[in-house]
């Protein structure tokens, strides 16, 4: 939702997730899983891992990477006083672990883009994380050390058993694809010559919207639940008199896709970051998953916009990780349309499954 109520800044209960099937009729290829564990594990990294020394670093990950804002969710704003290295800067919230990897078989490269499946085999929550480190030491007896974020979402203590999964289908590609050279006409001048975007049911103005700061680049797709009716999100877009929100478009449970906003327009759906991104709003309650028909006219959408602004596929945020917003105690936004688990990690991931024709697409162009 476009910065709605009180944020309900609820934990994630981490539940059984249920196998999403994409919402595509396309045949999808049988998951090749590449690393695979199964044992104790135990918890690492933050301010409070006294274990970890104040200068300890991470085995995939230097500084260089805090500026990249695919991994510098990972990490606290600034270094904890007294520490200078990577391990204890870690966000203890966040979901991340690490394994002895064997970079022969998962190159360090790899891992570095790798979302993996954790999970607790013995209540079935699972939840994605990030490899960050190498680890723990053969002493310990352990496979694992996890976050401890991730750890309380799974209902894991020191020693329980955990199971980690990372499949080939799960890589996030870190470059954008690489495009053709094309000319390109002004943002959100409709382009009959550019393949790929879904028809419009509608296109419903909304007052409250702004130009764009001159020389933004749209460069960030934000995706949203509505938490309520799609008429009541016309109606409550449409009005001027009230929080003067927006977005640029809303995607309907039976796939209907409205524009209320131009692209090339600023919509107000994400304090602190309107001006680089567009805002797309899904129809949903606070408990439901995207229907596949909005799975799949999302998707559409996504890889149309992605496209036609040139967007790396990386740059796909749910409401509440987007670089730069700005709201104070963040929102529960999108909920759990993209997944079980409020987490970056599980929107990228549906990204990775369900927007992934665009390379393709474009190597046999
Ligand atoms: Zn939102």
């Amino acid at each position: 939702m476009a910065e709605k109520r009180k944020p309900s800044k609820k934990k994630p209960a981490a539940k059984r997730p249920r196998r999403k099937k994409p919402a595509k009729k396309k045949i999808q290829p049988e998951e090749e899983i590449l690393f695979r564990v199964e044992g104790k594990m135990s918890t690492f990294g933050g301010p409070k891992d006294t274990g970890m020394s104040t200068d300890e670093g991470l085995a995939l990950f230097t500084p260089a990477d805090l500026q990249d804002s695919k991994y510098s969710y990972l990490f606290l704003p600034t270094p904890p006083p007294g520490t200078t290295g990577l391990g204890r800067r870690l966000n203890p919230d966040k979901y991340y672990f690490a394994c002895r990897w064997n970079y022969n078989d998962t190159p360090r490269e790899f891992l570095k883009r790798a979302l993996a499946r954790v999970e607790n085999p013995s209540n079935g929550r699972a939840a994605d994380a990030r490899p960050v480190d190498w680890g723990p030491n053969i002493a310990t007896g352990r496979v694992a050390d996890l976050s401890p974020g991730l750890a309380a979402a799974l209902g894991l203590q020191t020693d329980d058993l955990v199971r980690i999964t990372i499949s080939a289908l799960r890589a996030i590609p870190v470059k954008p694809a690489k495009r053709a050279n094309v000319a390109k006409p002004p943002a959100g001048v409709s382009r009959p010559a550019t393949p790929a975007r879904p028809a419009l049911k509608q296109f419903v103005r909304s007052p409250n919207c702004s130009s764009r700061q001159m020389g933004t680049k749209i460069d960030k797709i934000v995706l949203h639940c509505t938490e309520e009716s799609l008429a009541s999100a016309l109606a409550e877009f449409q009005r001027s008199d009230a929080r003067k929100v927006s977005a640029h478009y809303v995607i309907d449970r039976n796939g209907d896709i409205y524009q209320m906003v131009n692209d090339r327009d600023c919509a107000n759906h994400c304090m602190g970051a309107n001006h680089g991104s567009i805002g797309i709003e899904h129809v949903g309650s606070e408990t439901d998953s995207l229907a596949a028909p909005q799975a799949a006219a999302s998707a559409a959408l996504i890889r149309g916009l992605l496209q036609e602004h040139q967007i790396p596929r990386t740059n796909i945020f749910g409401h509440d990780f987007t670089p730069g917003y700005s709201r104070p105690g963040g929102i529960s936004c999108p909920d759990k349309l993209f997944g079980p688990v409020h987490s970056q990690a599980t929107i990228a991931a549906w990204v990775a499954a369900n927007v992934r024709n665009q390379q393709k697409q474009n190597r046999a162009a």
